[in-house]
């Protein structure tokens, strides 16, 4: 972001703030389509349930994936079909259920029979998937811990919903989030494909949906390979496919996390054991809430121009002592109210902040919002 942009959105909407940039939420949507032809890419709320990426990704022709109450208001008062949607919170409440079929979403994901016997009494109006866990150490977070029923036990799940008259559309998986290898996808893939022939050779209904999940990684480091290229093997492995498998993917961070940039202020300094420590009027309990609970790594500059720089600490406005976003980072001398940019904030930041010690949290700016997707429905 140039010093111009930054300094007159902080002039007009104060500091600190995320910016959101819907074109880079486009340009990151159509990147994964290109590198997955013919998987239809499902937004994951939960890194950033924001309205104008909900709008922004309909126009584009996206559908999506919903796990909370409030994942399935935000997408229906954005005025996205129903049947552009899934809910796939592993474990629900009943209210859970009947709130998304209320606004029309039926799909749902099992992975235990306990969830199964849930959808009895819906069971003419719900097709299910059934995940499927994958263990993956080497991701920032391993959904498959949680979630998941194993490989070998998918079939008698699937059975079980067979006798209870239960429809099963599918499988799916999580690999984990920011994964480093799409061999594990392939992987992967290839297992619910053994799955899916177990199927047919027990006479149950041939299985029409693999769901790939999310977890595709965007660079936070240089050394995080390109999309395409990432997603190389599991092309491979779609291939293998039979034609008529219907192929979705659940991508939420990838889509996000290089759209929003945060701006923050310097609020004061203090020379402390040889450095200096900027305070900033953001931090680890607001917008870097996700150096705490998703450790990523942020970009972060100062606009100050200088030849000179120095070790600083950058911390954040709380009277907590874990509240520090950066130490030794090399920074030009700053003065009071200078601006400091971090980009690749888009996912699992804004989500988490709190507003603890009363500092508000960060609002957003949109930049780039088309409002076309009224009319893209009506035709
Ligand atoms: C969090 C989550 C996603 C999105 O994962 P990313 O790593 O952000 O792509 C997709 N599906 C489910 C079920 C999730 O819980």
């Amino acid at each position: 972001m140039n010093r111009q942009l930054a300094e007159s959105l902080v002039q007009q909407f104060g500091s600190p703030l995320l910016v959101l940039d819907c074109d880079i939420v486009r340009t990151q949507y159509h990147a994964l389509q290109q590198a997955l032809p013919n998987v239809d890419l499902h937004y994951a709320l939960k890194p950033l349930p924001h309205p104008a990426v909900v709008s922004t990704l309909l126009a584009e022709g996206a559908y999506f994936d919903l796990a909370t109450n409030g994942e399935v208001d935000l997408v229906a008062s954005v005025g996205v079909p129903a049947d552009r949607t899934i809910q796939t919170h592993p474990i629900k409440r009943d209210s859970d259920i009947r709130h998304a079929l209320t606004y029309g979403c039926n799909v749902f994901v099992v992975d235990n029979v306990n969830e199964l016997e849930k959808f009895e009494p819906y069971k003419g109006q719900v097709e299910l998937l059934v995940r499927v866990s994958f263990p993956n150490a080497d991701v920032l977070a391993d959904l498959s811990k949680k979630f998941g029923c194993r490989p070998e036990h998918a079939l008698a799940l699937i059975e079980r919903a067979f006798a209870l008259g239960i429809r099963i559309k599918g499988l799916s998986f999580h690999v984990g989030s920011q994964t480093k290898s799409g061999e594990k996808y392939a992987t992967a893939i290839r297992r619910c494909q053994a799955i899916m022939n177990q199927v047919i050779t027990a006479g149950l209904p041939p299985l029409s949906t693999l769901d790939i999940g999310g977890g595709f990684p965007v660079k936070y480091t240089p050394d995080v390979i390109g999309i395409n290229e990432f997603c190389a093997p599991i092309r491979q492995a779609l291939n293998e496919l039979p034609e008529t498998v219907r192929v979705i993917a659940e991508p939420g961070r990838y889509i996000v996390a290089p759209a929003v940039t945060n701006i923050a202020s310097v609020m004061g300094q203090a020379e402390r054991n040889g450095q200096t420590w900027y305070y900033l009027d953001d931090g680890i309990y607001g917008s870097f809430s996700g150096l705490m609970f998703d450790e990523a790594k942020y970009q972060i500059t100062s606009l100050t121009q200088s030849t000179e720089i120095y070790p600083a600490v950058l911390a954040g406005p709380t009277c907590d002592s874990i509240d520090v976003i950066a130490d030794s980072i090399l920074l030009p001398k700053l003065a009071n109210n200078d601006l400091i940019i971090s980009s690749m904030m888009g996912a699992y930041c804004s989500c988490t902040a709190t507003d603890f010690n009363f500092f508000k949290r960060a609002e957003f700016v949109v930049l780039n919002e088309q409002q076309n997707q009224v009319a893209m429905h009506s035709a």
